[in-house]
């Protein structure tokens, strides 16, 4: 495991989960479900791996506070940052 390398990735897009809810059968929910997923992904969300009950997106959004320089990064207002940043966890600092 390692440390943040300051890639600023989490700091460019944001993951949202919608509820998406069971259908009368089977085959009408897989339909629905195929329907919605298109409908994300026209509109330039990633449809990512997701839990029954919900549709998990990604959407790119470069925050305004993230200072690039070069393949390093750093956040402006990183002592006022938001709750949820401070909370994130790292997925890329974990399996390294
Ligand atoms: S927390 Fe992770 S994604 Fe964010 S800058 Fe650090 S290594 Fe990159
Ligand atoms: S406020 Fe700072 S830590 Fe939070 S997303 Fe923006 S640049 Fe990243």
């Amino acid at each position: 495991m390692t440390g943040c390398t300051r890639c600023g990735i989490c700091c460019t897009e944001m993951m949202i989960r919608v509820p998406f809810p069971t259908h009368a059968t089977a085959e009408e929910h897989l339909r629905a479900r195929a329907d919605a997923e298109r409908f994300y992904r026209i509109h330039g969300f990633d449809v990512l791996p997701s839990m029954a009950g919900e549709i998990a997106l990604r959407i790119p959004a470069v925050c305004k506070h993230l200072a690039i320089n070069g393949s390093d990064t750093t956040c402006n207002i990183y002592e006022t940052r938001p709750e949820v940043c401070r909370k994130f966890e790292c997925s890329k600092c974990r399996s390294e």
